[in-house]
């Protein structure tokens, strides 16, 4: 075995890959560009040199550099992860041609299946189905159109060289074939540099059914069942699970033997995925007369092994090392069964709402469910992920920011643990899936497993724009948290017999407000509430006029039990500047608490001037002359028509003067102090 590795990769692969490596007391080097000096998966690895710029082509893809780094760190053996170079027959043969062990199968077997259409005619010869088509080098435009007429449409326009979901067009008729043809061309070319294409039968309402296979160095072959990745956004998964609903025995075992082939035919050893595109003539109903037929081999580990190391019980990335260091297969076919079911859910930072728009941010809040790698807790939560709180999503890299994969005795439980886990996951500073994601998990299509690769279309009247958490709540969690927020610095207060309420800027007094009235955004619209502590020491919030009893109580993991009206619900809830972000077991939203009159005094203070927005008294002043304040820092508070409001600091600045003393009455317009704007 190895002692010292060097991964050729960054984010959660990278960090999954060390893990694995730790624990086999394996050496590990990272490799990191410019973007990813302080990134979690440096952390995770014994040493770490600086291959170049945040670019992929200035880093991750420079493997002479890669190559060089292995050299000087005395590494023995380089694991790609997938992406990047994982797939470059080129990098392949320069570690060989370097001494140093290239973790996956040999430069010829990535050749082989490389393109699309040649990986197909070599399938031919290996007798493993094909979807019917045209994979010829011929790629005279009449010929293929000729060939699409004859297929039938609807057909599928790909790449050869094509990956990641780019390169294809689907066409319904032959009049759009030779606008589809152009554009497909394109974009091969652009993407790929390499304009070659295939046409297949567009297959209708298909299933994505991949096969995991193994090899070693001494031809022995096992397949570790497969994984249902139907469901998918522009060609690209977006959840796995293992095993494949439905599946028969007898139609997994002729699978799992094709997939075989497939790698045989190729000499493949490690690590490889054999994809199928199933086709369901029978409809759901009738699994068992689902036909397959080879879509493409990845010869590098995919994103979703851990679904199937989930139900093996296996460590993929152990078995990688260990037949890359020339050990054998750890064990037979005969000796893999399946435990339970697994799904994965691919947590990006995207807004599904907007097109699936990449986002890209700071993680200010980064909270997911507990989850042990390898290990089957009794909450069958497992996190792979790439960050930390404080992170940034750069736009460099790929959008995808974690993996969380649940493990079940059956699909039901494993359904109901991704629903829980996925509530239990608190992002705050980008936009990012998770939502969507417990849609598409608790839709009808999904939660009966009736999967295909149109399971996002079908379904989008209850995927996308859904607000599963309504104004009423959201605000009644605000208020709530401002209110808990009072009740500590009372308490503190107490303790310590002085009291500091200026730490917080939203103005609330450790005597507690007996009204205040509220602006609030949430989706755009604006909105009122009050709050009204009534004698008997009730709560009342009205919102938009309407008014209902208010009660909570914290919790002790920081959450809240929140009950207004006939709402009820758990809540855990992070403020970011003006933003509440609701977190409930029913879904999550925001709402924005507005400061009219703090906003108020931003637009009247110009000059250096901070006037009364209205007539009435002043509570208190923060500061003193001569303080250095900060921008959006609490200076003063008003109170006017029995409400309090905070006058915050417009800009950065100097304290020159107080015009008025606690107590005093103003009007309206008045100048309360006097701040010097910093240059
Ligand atoms: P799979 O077939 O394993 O689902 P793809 O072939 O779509 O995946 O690509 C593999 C994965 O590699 C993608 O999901 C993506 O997360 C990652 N990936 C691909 N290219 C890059 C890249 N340039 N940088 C980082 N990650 C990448
Ligand atoms: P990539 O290299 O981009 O992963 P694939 O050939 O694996 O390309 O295809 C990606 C996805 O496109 C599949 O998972 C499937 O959803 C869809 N697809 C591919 N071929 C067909 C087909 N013949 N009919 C219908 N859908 C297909
Ligand atoms: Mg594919």
């Amino acid at each position: 075995m190895f002692t010292k590795i060097l991964i050729a990769n960054r984010g959660e692969i990278a960090c999954r890959v060390a893990a694995t490596a730790r624990r086999l007391a394996i050496q590990t080097v990272a490799v990191y560009s410019d973007a990813d000096a302080g990134a979690k998966h440096v952390a995770a690895c014994d040493e770490a040199i600086h291959i170049g710029g945040s670019a992929p082509k200035d880093s991750y893809l420079r493997w002479e550099k890669i190559i060089a780094a292995a050299q000087a760190t005395g590494a023995q053996a380089i694991h790609p992860g997938y992406g990047f170079l994982s797939e470059n027959e080129e990098f392949a043969q320069a570690c060989a041609k370097a001494g140093l062990v290239f973790i996956g199968p040999p430069s010829s077997a990535i050749k082989a299946m490389g393109l699309k259409a040649e990986s197909k005619q070599l399938m031919e010869k290996a007798g493993v189905p094909l979807v019917p088509g045209y994979h010829g080098a011929d790629q005279d435009p009449a010929l293929l159109q000729r060939e699409a007429d004859r297929i039938g449409y609807p057909v599928l326009i790909k790449a050869s060289a094509g990956g990641g979901g780019k390169g294809m067009r689907a066409v319904d008729k032959a009049e759009d074939f030779a606008a589809a043809l152009a554009s497909c061309k394109r974009e091969a070319i652009n993407s790929f540099g390499d304009d070659a294409v295939l046409v297949e039968k567009y297959v209708q309402r298909p299933r994505h059914i991949e096969i995991q296979v193994f090899g070693d160095t001494y031809g022995n072959y096992v397949y570790l069942f497969e994984r249902d990745c139907s469901v998918q956004r522009r060609h690209q998964k977006v959840l796995e699970e293992a095993p494949a609903p439905g599946m028969t025995e007898e139609l997994r075992a002729r699978m799992g033997a094709a997939a075989v082939e497939a790698a045989r035919a190729v000499n493949y050893v490690g690590a490889g995925t054999v994809e199928f595109i199933v086709e369901q003539p029978g409809g759901y109903e009738h699994p068992e007369q689902m036909k397959f037929y080879f879509m493409e081999m990845n010869t590098r580990l995919q994103v979703e092994h851990p679904v199937t190391e989930a139900i093996t019980g296996q460590d993929l990335v152990e078995w990688q090392l260990r037949v890359a260091s020339g050990e054998p297969l750890p064990c037979k076919q005969a000796d893999l069964r399946i435990h339970g079911h697994a799904i994965e859910a691919r947590i990006c930072a995207e807004n599904p709402d907007n097109n699936f728009l990449p986002a890209t941010g700071t993680l200010h809040v980064y909270g997911l469910p507990a989850g042990t790698m390898f290990e089957r807790s009794d909450e069958g939560v497992r996190v792979d992920s790439g960050v930390r709180e404080g992170d940034t999503i750069s736009p460099f890299y790929d959008s995808m920011v974690a993996k969380l994969i649940v493990h079940g005795a059956t699909r039901e439980q494993a359904l109901a643990r991704m629903d829980t886990a996925l509530a239990q996951t608190h992002i705050v500073g980008l936009a990012t899936n998770v939502q969507f994601l417990r849609h598409v998990t608790t839709s009808a299509s999904f939660a009966t497993a009736q999967l295909d690769t149109a399971l996002i279309p079908r379904e989008s009247a209850v995927l996308f724009n859904q607000e599963k958490v309504g104004l009423a709540l959201a605000t009644a969690a605000m208020v709530s948290d401002l209110l808990v927020a009072e009740a500590a610095m009372a308490q503190k207060a107490n303790i310590h017999g002085w009291i500091d309420p200026w730490a917080q800027r939203d103005g609330w007094r450790s005597h507690g407000a007996s009204n205040r009235d509220f602006m609030l955004e949430f989706h755009g619209e604006p909105h009122t509430a009050k709050f009204t502590r009534l004698h008997g020491g009730g709560l009342e919030l009205s919102i938009d006029g309407t008014t209902a009893a208010l009660h909570y109580t914290p919790l002790t993991n920081g959450a809240l039990d929140v009950r207004y009206g006939d709402l009820r619900s758990t809540v855990h809830l992070y403020k970011k500047g003006e933003v509440a972000h609701v977190f409930t077991a029913q879904g999550a939203t925001q709402v924005v608490a507005i400061d009219a009159l703090a906003h108020a005094g931003e637009a009247q203070a110009e000059g250096g001037r901070l006037t009364a927005p209205m007539p009435g008294k002043v509570i208190s002043f923060a500061v003193k002359a001569g303080d250095v304040v900060k921008k959006g820092q609490a200076l003063a508070v008003m109170e006017a028509m029995k409400m309090e409001h905070t006058i915050a600091a417009p800009a950065d600045g100097t304290v020159v003067e107080l015009l008025f003393a606690p107590g005093d009455q103003v009007t309206e317009g008045a100048e309360l102090l006097k701040l010097e704007i910093a240059a």
